[in-house]
């Protein structure tokens, strides 16, 4: 029987391709560039773009926690998506999910369309809307559930019974469930993609990414990919995830009970229109998510009554911070409209309700109350 992933997280995987000498608990920072060889043709590592025992020990552990035969990791969520577009030609195409984390709709439509290749942007949540985009030439559907940050859910065992009828990759962005709520390699997916900046290091103190293959040839891909373009992940930087991921099954169950407190709470706060949150019962994926996940996760979107007040909170937070970013023990509050999404093409905003009144909170492990009592503040005060 494999083990739970509270312990995956803690010890690694349970049957690692190297261990260091002197066993110590916490995993050796390997500073090198190289590694000397005894014999021609025969060693286990050679140079630290392409292989690293850190990284390697991190990589394990990431691909145990998501069910993947192997994992890759990046120097960031972007360098593991991008690497991941590398697996398909010019002429080829994608179907995505609209709402998206802004840097990848970046991504899809500029260095993917200099290199050829097409993307059509759906709403997933309706499957058949994915089913209908697909063309002769169509190689890959590519979501992220719960989005970003419109928070939409998209039933991954629909789009990976219409990817496999269609012969189609299914990639995933789980960034915002981490493994400890979602495993959609379990679902049917094909690739799983994560920013490491977010839950799985969680203490917003570095910057990583991960690109998890249910299969053998596609994990191998990305290998090459990751050797030849070269932005894989150095060794300190493998073990602060490392480190941070001890603690994910802990952090991700209290931050997301603070996050359930939160928003139900929101919800009766003056000057808050609309509370979207996969947790509350009447968002319209809460159905799909309970059967696809085993959490809702600690991040909410919230809309303002006006764009002065979403300014006023932002600027006058005491405790939870204004700042980008998610999935980390501080409490950040993000204006996604001049954020994290300025480059998504103002009509698909518009059409998505990116607009100047919505505010992102990824709520983090402080006090419940002091977080409450914050937000309180904030949307009572006259302006
Ligand atoms: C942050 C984020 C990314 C990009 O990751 P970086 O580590 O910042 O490059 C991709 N997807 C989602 C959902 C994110 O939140």
């Amino acid at each position: 029987m494999s083990r739970d992933l509270e312990s995956v997280c803690i010890h690694g995987s349970e049957t690692p391709a190297y261990r260091d000498d002197v066993r110590a608990i916490s995993f050796p920072i390997y500073q090198t560039a190289s590694f000397s060889h005894d014999l021609v043709g025969y060693n286990q590592f050679n140079y630290t773009r392409q292989d690293n025992p850190t990284r390697l020990h991190l990589e394990e552990t990431v691909a145990a926690l998501e069910h993947g035969v192997d994992a890759v990791a990046f120097t960031s969520g972007m360098a593991a998506i991008s690497a991941v577009f590398e697996l398909f030609q010019s002429g080829d195409h994608i179907v995505s999910c609209d709402d998206l984390y802004g840097g990848v709709t970046r991504h899809l439509n500029s260095i993917n369309r200099k290199n050829g290749l097409e993307v059509t942007f759906v709403d997933a949540t309706v499957p058949e809307n994915v089913e209908k985009a697909i063309q002769p030439n169509t190689r890959a559907l590519y979501v992220e559930t719960p989005s970003n940050p419109m928070m939409h859910i998209i039933d991954l065992i629909a789009l990976a019974s219409i990817a496999k009828a269609h012969g189609l990759l299914l990639i995933v962005d789980n960034t915002f469930m981490s493994p400890v709520f979602q495993q959609p390699l379990d679902l049917g997916a094909d690739i799983v993609v994560h920013s490491g900046s977010k839950f799985l290091s969680g203490h917003n103190d570095t910057i990583s990414g991960f690109a998890i293959a249910k299969d053998r040839e596609i994990a191998d891909k990305i290998r090459l990919i990751a050797k030849t373009t070269g932005g894989t992940l150095a060794p300190f930087d493998s073990w602060l995830v490392m480190r941070g991921l001890k603690t994910l099954c802990v952090r991700m169950e209290r931050q997301q009970a603070n996050a359930i407190a939160i928003a139900d709470a929101l919800q009766h706060m003056p000057h808050v229109t609309e509370v979207l949150y996969p947790g509350l019962p009447g968002h319209p994926g809460h159905e799909v998510q309970k059967r696809q996940a085993t959490g809702f996760g600690s991040m909410i979107s919230f809309r303002v009554d006006s764009k002065a007040r979403a300014y006023h909170v932002l600027q006058h937070v005491s405790l939870i911070i204004f700042a980008e970013s998610l999935g980390g023990t501080e409490s950040l509050i993000t204006y996604p409209l001049t954020q994290t999404h300025p480059d998504v093409p103002e009509s698909m905003r518009q059409q998505l309700g990116i607009d100047e009144t919505l505010l992102r909170l990824s709520v983090g492990l402080e006090s419940v109350r002091d977080l409450l009592e914050d937000l309180g503040k904030v949307l009572e005060e006259e302006i």
